[in-house]
């Protein structure tokens, strides 16, 4: 179905069995208690596909599912996949998510409390519209990015505080892992572990092996955005940028061993700066194997990773949609991934006078991500931080009216949720400062 005739019209998968208490409105207090909630999901890729089966196995909150995306088929799968795995029936519907007006009219239907973007980073301003005229809660797990530009950066969005504020909404921005919990774990070692950070360096490594030469772990096309733009971190006060890929440092990391790692810019530096101005220098890096940067290094050389259009044969192709067609969908590298995620931060700062230095990370297995949600380490670190973002909002534990980064909410009960919903964290105390 093509750009702006989405069609809102959502069949029942089946009809929700309502149990006694129960109700499908949307926000209720049950046994004056619990709030239950209908959620609308958009995007059914490995990311919306956990999200939705962790918020069917959290069905105390989530009392009523639907996921809405631009092929229904793929919805269709995953619900099939969350009733056989956890007996939850939920519902489907085919979006364009770029046509305000189609989302508008299903978020009428639906009635949802909350909905919950996990399409693609074009169709973030679109959805916030849609919320907005349709009076309901937002999150999602990445910034808005234009189509012809990689920008990475949270001005758009930041953009519509006052609309939100003034509706009396609630936006939550970028509750995946990295960024997501990254900046969670961050703002719990500024409340319970330092006075003071002076330092942070977040570290994201994929220890996974899928057995291809080249694919990419989540949307092609966001990925090698990112990997392909110059490296950029936050120091005293001012953004220091250089070549992609060149600031290499070999890492120990905790059930996995010693990788390669490289500095990058990602879009929590931009979150963390501004809500952090105390920390003198922040950075990011993320684990790359030699094949991944040997392919990558030859399809940038030939102009693969463009996202400028070219003419070829008379039609515009943009070369990064294109090879995107070409490489194994991220959701198929689930079964064939053996291996364990590490991500976390490292933290030095001043303790009671004392100068200290904490690690905070998550380790996250592969193939127990994919026996319980049909999907890998990578969509299972972003799917589960989303449900646990959207069970805090529709709680109330996370409340507020405008837009929100992770560093501006409660750490506490995100980090808690952490602990029973799959991604356990630990903090250990490190002898030293980083020395690179
Ligand atoms: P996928 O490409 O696997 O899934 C995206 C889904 O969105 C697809 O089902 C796609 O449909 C659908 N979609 C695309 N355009 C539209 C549209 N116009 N209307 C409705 N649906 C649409 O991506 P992932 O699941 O890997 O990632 C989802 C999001 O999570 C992305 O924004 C990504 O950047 C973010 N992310 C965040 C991370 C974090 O830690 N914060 C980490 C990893 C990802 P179709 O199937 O038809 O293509």
């Amino acid at each position: 179905m093509g750009r702006g005739c989405a069609s809102p019209a959502a069949t029942s998968y089946k009809a929700r069995r309502a149990a006694p208490g129960r109700m499908r409105g949307a926000r209720v207090i049950v046994s004056g208690v619990v709030q239950m909630s209908k959620v609308l999901v958009i995007g059914a890729g490995g990311v919306g596909s956990v999200a939705v089966h962790k918020m069917a196995m959290n069905s105390d909150v989530f009392s009523h599912i639907t996921l809405a995306s631009r092929r229904r088929a793929k919805c269709e799968a995953i619900a099939a996949s969350v009733e056989q795995r956890t007996g939850v029936n939920i519902e489907t519907a085919e979006l364009d998510a770029d046509d305000v007006s189609a989302t508008v009219a299903l978020i009428e239907r639906v009635k949802p409390a909350l909905v919950v973007n996990l399409a693609l980073p074009y169709q973030d301003l679109a959805i916030m519209d849609a919320c907005l005229q349709g009076g309901v809660h937002y999150l999602d797990t990445a910034n808005y990015e234009p189509r012809d530009e990689a920008k990475f950066e949270y001005s758009w969005q930041w953009a519509y505080q006052d609309r939100f504020r003034e509706a009396g909404l609630m936006a939550v921005l970028g509750c995946g892992f990295d960024p997501g919990a990254t900046s969670v774990f961050a703002t719990y070692a500024r409340k319970h572990l330092l006075d003071r950070i002076d330092t942070l360096d977040i570290l994201d490594c994929n220890g996974g092996d899928h057995g291809h030469p080249f694919a990419t772990n989540f949307n092609p096309e966001i990925n090698l955005r990112e990997v392909t733009a110059p490296s950029r971190h936050w120091e005293d006060g001012r953004w220091v940028e250089g070549p992609a890929l060149s600031n290499k440092q070999v890492f120990d990391f905790a059930e996995v061993g010693p990788r390669n790692m490289y500095l990058m810019y990602h879009e929590e530096l931009e979150s963390l700066a501004r809500f952090y101005p105390e920390i003198r220098r922040i950075r990011f890096w993320m684990t790359f194997g030699d094949s991944y940067l040997k392919h990558l290094e030859v399809l940038s050389n030939v102009g693969m990773t463009r996202i400028d259009p070219v003419s070829f044969q008379g039609i515009e192709i943009v070369p990064l949609q294109f090879l995107k067609a070409l490489l194994p969908e991220p959701a198929s590298l689930g079964a064939v991934t053996r291996g364990k995620t590490n991500i976390g931060v490292i933290a030095t700062g001043l303790k009671d006078g004392e100068q200290k230095t904490v690690y905070v990370y998550n380790v996250c297995d592969h193939e127990e991500a994919y026996a319980e949600t049909g999907s890998q380490a990578v969509s299972y670190t972003t799917g589960v931080p989303a449900m646990i973002g959207a069970r805090l909002m529709l709680t109330g534990a996370w409340s507020g009216a405008g837009v929100f980064n992770m560093e501006q909410l409660d750490p506490d009960p995100f980090m808690a949720q952490m602990n029973s919903q799959g991604l356990p964290w630990q903090v250990r105390e490190l002898p030293a400062p980083l020395t690179f």
